[in-house]
């Protein structure tokens, strides 16, 4: 089954509001086994939205929107859904008695504009909003389904999770699904898609590959009638990329490099202190989010802009630089393992990430152009803590 979402709302062409409303509804459908193929946002302009449900009716058979159905006259969802299966709006008396009572208990009586929230075509059924005054509609016409729902999105989820959600992982049939991201380092995506090509392009199980920070993630989608039915789908493809690329795989699902690298250092039974410039915190922030920290995490030293000094000399920004300050955190912080990110006044955006423990230095380095302060700090703090995951792992430190 495949579907399209539109949001609909001048303000979102305004750029006033991000439309975080097609993600939730794109999420949501990700775990049914209903494909999107489009997402649109359209204004608050009748003849448009009368297109665009009348092209959604043409090619998906699952037309999804969000927004227009208030009160007032720039609110013409309803209608446009109206206009696009040909077919009159007429007051619902049941839906009218509720909206009233929803008024009554707010201690108002209902402004006349309301009255159009109370609305059904015959194609449609009503989908109860328990949040707003807005419900929403399901409209089934010739095999193909449009539901309209709020804009809201507190009234969006609660309306989802009741009443679509179900009923839609009921329609398709899908079954339930499961699924698995393989987290690997030191790949580049051409070259993956060399060694994996075969593996793509599959509906089930489906595979995607995700370029981040730490690596790329390749997750696998998988459809089965039930649970294990599912994760058996998955299986000969994970095994499949396991065999052919295993050595760059550092961590699976929720793995992040902070977390693996803990798990390193204590199965060491090793401590860690860090000295970071560039990063200002951040990897010193990244560590103490960790639920296990206290077990091997002694701290972090945050220099100042400006020039590092080790004693009255200025610390400088090289490789031997970085392993003098990773040597002076393990020193000064009691640590086994010292780590060092480059000072703020590095040179030509080149970061020096210093590792020194018992068994060994290492230095790995960077090139970071001159951005914002606040991007230099997060992309430092995070290739310093993949470096140190990388270096952990292969028993370089
Ligand atoms: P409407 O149902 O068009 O009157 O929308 C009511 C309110 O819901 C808007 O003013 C927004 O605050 C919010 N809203 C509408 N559409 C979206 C969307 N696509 N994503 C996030 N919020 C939205
Ligand atoms: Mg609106």
């Amino acid at each position: 089954m495949n579907a399209e979402i539109l949001a609909v709302g001048h303000e979102l062409l305004m750029g006033e509001i991000v439309d975080t409303n097609s993600s939730y509804i794109a999420q949501q459908l990700s775990g049914t086994g209903i494909t999107v193929r489009w997402m649109s946002h359209i204004g608050d302009d009748l003849d448009h939205l009368s297109e665009a449900f009348k092209r959604g009716l043409e090619r998906s058979d699952l037309v999804i929107s969000t927004g227009g159905l208030g009160p007032t006259s720039d609110d013409l969802t309803r209608e446009a859904v109206s206009n696009a299966v040909g077919e009159e709006m007429t007051v619902d008396p049941g839906i009218l008695s509720w909206l009233e009572g929803v008024f009554a208990r707010r201690g108002m009586e209902m402004p006349p504009t309301n009255i159009k929230q109370a609305t059904l075509i015959p194609s449609a059924t009503s989908i109860p909003n328990p949040n707003g005054t807005a419900p929403g509609w399901w409209v089934e016409k010739d095999d193909h389904h449009i539901v309209i729902m709020p804009g809201p999105p507190r009234e969006l989820k609660q309306v989802w999770e009741e009443t679509v959600g179900p009923r839609l992982a009921e329609i398709s049939g899908s079954g339930v699904t499961a699924t698995r991201t393989l987290k690997t380092l030191g790949l580049s995506e051409g070259g993956i898609d060399e060694i994996l090509s075969e593996l793509f392009g599959r509906e089930n199980p489906y595979l995607g590959i995700y370029a981040h920070t730490d690596g790329i993630h390749f997750r696998m989608i998988g459809r089965g009638p039930d649970q294990s039915a599912a994760e058996k789908v998955i299986e000969p493809v994970e095994h499949e990329i396991r065999r052919l690329i295993g050595g760059s795989i550092w961590g699976t699902d929720e793995d992040t490099p902070a977390g693996r690298a803990a798990s390193i250092l204590m199965d060491r039974n090793q401590t860690l202190a860090v000295v970071e410039g560039a990063s200002s915190g951040a990897l010193a922030s990244m560590l103490h989010a960790l639920p296990e920290r206290e077990s091997f995490f002694r701290g972090a030293l945050v220099p100042g802009s400006g020039p590092v000094h080790i004693g009255h000399e200025k610390a400088p920004i090289d490789e031997g630089g970085a392993i003098t300050l990773a040597q002076i955190a393990r020193e000064s912080l009691s640590a086994d393992v010292g780590i060092s990110v480059t000072p703020v006044d590095m040179q030509d955006g080149n970061v020096f990430i210093g590792m020194v423990s018992n068994s060994g230095t290492h230095v790995a380095t960077g090139r970071f152009p001159r951005r914002n302060p606040e991007w230099l700090m997060q992309r430092s703090a995070t290739t310093a803590i993949v470096q140190l995951m990388d270096a952990l792992s292969s028993n370089r430190i």
